[in-house]
């Protein structure tokens, strides 16, 4: 099989499908793989480094696109690459569709075979190509959040651990998943006082135990979500329905109660966002406005930030299943692998992911 990794055009996307290993590990498979040029430039792979495992670089993406059968990404197409859309096509990347009406219909119609990273299922639940960059996000939804409490950004002016005398933020995460616990584990480590909310009772349970006394756990319901947002520096929104569209649980009369220069910061964006005050995805480029006095940020693609670092973890997890793609062919690599068959969202022009259908109102 031909596979291709096109250069990520997303504003600020720096990561890339492919590391020189993973060329390795198709080539051995007796696979051929052509790179578009400095694709991997921003991950700190050089197109010599890809060539001396084998790859082809190629001078443009659209000699990529057109002449791969497998098409590896990181981010969701955009616009300008639904041109490339054609039958058989397989396109292996994250596409978050049920909030991208636009992309799902272009997918439909192209008849091409979208097999999603992020619904790709272990029997467990458990989502093992979104839970590096969820590991990832979480963690820098922290860090950036502390940056804009800052005064000279804008935020209230507040020392994520305060000082002896003068008590820390308070940091609420609302969802206590892979991302929630990153952002728990980096607000703990910085010294905040930190309150989770989830509606899986399990999940606090085991948190509360591994933090051992230093978080508090609160079951996730309108009133707790209310009260707890009241008092928060910095809230992260980590909520996720696999699949299907965020739930607004952090409402704009939340917002409104909040003091001013507080900071939110909605993990839960890529898939349509958890906070009723954030109607766009930001980027890195301009990644946040001020709402009722409160500041936002809502970037989409988070672990671009530290693209080498999110790269390696990405590509670790995603290729076995690429390399089971290429190997096998999609059709049977999907009967094969019952987590990669979840992964599949758009098949011979018709949505096979049920959340994906029912955002749209369409069959499945
Ligand atoms: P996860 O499945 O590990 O965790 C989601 C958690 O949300 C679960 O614990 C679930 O019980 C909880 N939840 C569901 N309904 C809830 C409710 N009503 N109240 C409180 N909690 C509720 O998912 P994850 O890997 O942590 O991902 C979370 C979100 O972050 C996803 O939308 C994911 O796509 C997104 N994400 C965004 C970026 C980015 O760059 N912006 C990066 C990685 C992940």
């Amino acid at each position: 099989m031909i596979i291709g990794v096109p250069k990520e055009i997303k504003e600020q996307e720096n990561r890339v499908a492919l590391t020189p290993a993973g060329v390795d590990a198709f080539v051995r498979a007796g696979h051929k793989v052509l790179v578009e040029t400095n694709a991997g430039m921003g991950s700190g792979f050089t197109d010599e480094e890809y060539a001396a495992l084998g790859a082809e670089i190629m001078p443009d993406a659209s000699k990529v696109w057109e002449q791969a059968d497998m098409i590896l990404k990181v981010k969701e197409p955009l616009k300008s690459e639904y041109k490339y859309f054609r039958k058989d096509l397989i396109i292996f990347t994250y596409l978050h569709l049920a909030a991208e009406e636009e992309l799902t219909k272009a997918l439909m119609d192209s008849g091409a075979v979208a097999i999603a990273y992020e619904t790709v299922q272990n029997p467990d639940g458990s989502l093992p190509l979104l839970t590096p960059m969820s590991e990832v996000a979480g963690r820098m939804a922290v860090q950036q959040g502390s940056i804009y409490l800052e005064k000279t950004r804008g935020g209230k002016g507040v020392l994520i651990d305060g000082v002896p005398g003068v008590p820390p933020a308070h940091v609420v995460v609302v969802g206590a998943g892979v991302v929630g616990t990153g952002a728990i584990r980096r607000a703990i480590g910085l010294g905040a006082r930190v309150t989770v909310l989830d509606v899986n009772v399990n999940r606090l349970r085991y948190l509360g135990e591994v933090f051992m006394g230093r978080l508090e756990t609160l079951y996730s319901n309108n009133y707790n979500i209310m009260q707890a947002v009241k008092t928060a520096d910095l809230v992260v929104g980590a909520v996720l329905i696999p699949g299907a569209k965020a739930p607004k649980l952090i409402t704009e009369e939340m917002v409104k109660q909040m003091e001013p220069g507080s900071v939110i910061v909605d993990v839960a964006i890529d898939q349509g966002g958890c906070v009723e005050t954030i109607e766009h995805p930001t980027t890195h480029a301009d990644p946040i406005f001020e709402k009722h006095g409160v500041i936002h940020y809502a970037v989409a693609n988070i672990p671009g930030a530290v693209p080498r670092t999110s790269t390696f973890a990405l590509t670790n997890v995603t290729l076995p299943y690429a390399v089971k793609i290429a190997n096998k062919g999609w059709k049977q690599a999907l009967i094969d692998d019952e987590p990669l068959r979840k992964g599949a969202n758009v098949l011979d022009g018709k949505i096979v992911y049920k959340s994906v259908a029912d955002a749209f109102n369409m069959p499945y």
